[in-house]
């Protein structure tokens, strides 16, 4: 990257819409990527400034400096965590670096996670690389001419996250709270909450009062939830104390900025999803069935609204490794 320097950080594939949501407050929308990156939140204050979660890579979060930096001149203070996936803290590292004395801040059940399996994910990716890269050498070496442009593209990509992965100084939570922790600040009430289980066990949601924001990690997003870490059982409830907060946009953690109506949809296809798991379980069905019955009788309702990003997150993957993940825990 030294090459590149008088050009500022190599952006790769790490590519960010930063819209305005209120005065001093900004979402920061990442672009389809091959390395998927998560959305960052801006939050001036008085003396400084807070982000919310750091992307898949250093790289990304450096590309959130910079653009920073054209907003404010203020420092940044606090990086937030909203929970413990790598493409919401592997770039936690830039942020001491760029602004000696932030701190990095999630709750007691996230940090755990991260110090219990996000350190050990980091070693799994720096494993996987030289297969992924290999197979990405041998599909192009086997691909048509059409599909050359693209997969040189993700090789180079795959290659650039290799180095990164394998050079990644993991930057932990220097603080941590329990339940709920609120900043005043002169200007402007920040507080970061704990609603529930949802996408993981510790989802925290920052959350601005007087400017009507809130911030949600990836219990809410613009496409269809990966459940994977998740508890599809407890999902709907916690939106649902989320849905009584009063608010008029939602910066997610994947997807472009939202409105409440994006939450009701959201939360009716969670609830919907794992009500005919769990009604379908009942009757003895298998797994495929199951799929099958599901994808058929929720299709006219969601597959629209959940193929915003088409083939980037499709939705009817997405349904079967949530309808899975469901199905193993009601069983
Ligand atoms: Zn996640």
């Amino acid at each position: 990257m030294d090459c590149c320097a008088h050009e500022g950080p190599d952006a790769g594939d790490a590519r960010f819409d930063v819209k305005k949501v209120a005065d001093g407050v900004w979402a920061a929308v990442a672009a389809p990527a091959y390395k998927v990156n998560c959305n960052t939140a801006i939050i001036e204050h008085d003396d400084g400034v807070m982000v919310v979660d750091t992307h898949s890579k250093p790289s990304a979060a450096r590309v959130i400096v910079k653009r920073l930096r054209e907003l404010t001149s203020k420092p940044v203070r606090y990086v937030v965590n909203t929970h413990f996936h790598w493409d919401h803290w592997h770039g936690n590292e830039v942020y001491p670096a760029a602004y000696p004395g932030a701190e990095i801040v999630t709750n007691q059940i996230t940090r755990e996670a991260m110090v219990r399996r996000g350190l050990k994910r980091i070693q799994d990716h720096v494993r996987g690389a030289p297969a992924e890269i290999a197979r990405l050498r041998a599909d192009l070496a086997a691909a048509a001419p059409a599909q050359r442009a693209r997969l040189e593209r993700d090789l180079r990509l795959a290659e650039a996250y290799q180095a990164e992965v394998t050079a990644l100084k993991p930057a932990l939570p220097t603080i941590a709270f329990e339940r709920t922790m609120t900043l005043y600040r002169r200007d402007r009430e920040i507080q970061l909450l704990h609603l529930g289980r949802a996408h993981t066990e510790g989802d925290v949601f920052v959350y601005l009062p007087r400017e009507k924001v809130v911030v949600t990690g990836d219990a809410l997003i613009g496409w269809t939830p990966y459940m994977g870490d998740g508890y599809p059982e407890d999902w709907a409830a916690t939106l649902d104390r989320l849905a009584r907060l009063d608010f008029t946009h939602i910066v997610m953690g994947h997807g472009d900025v939202a409105d409440r109506a994006w939450l009701d949809t959201f939360r009716a296809y969670v609830r919907d999803m794992v009500e005919a798991v769990r009604r379908e379980a009942a009757t003895g069905a298998t797994l495929g069935e199951v799929t099958q019955r599901l994808t058929a009788a929720l299709a006219p309702t969601y597959e629209k609204p959940f193929s915003v990003y088409g083939e980037y997150r499709p939705w009817r993957a997405g349904l079967a490794a949530n309808v899975e993940r469901t199905f193993a825990m009601v069983g």
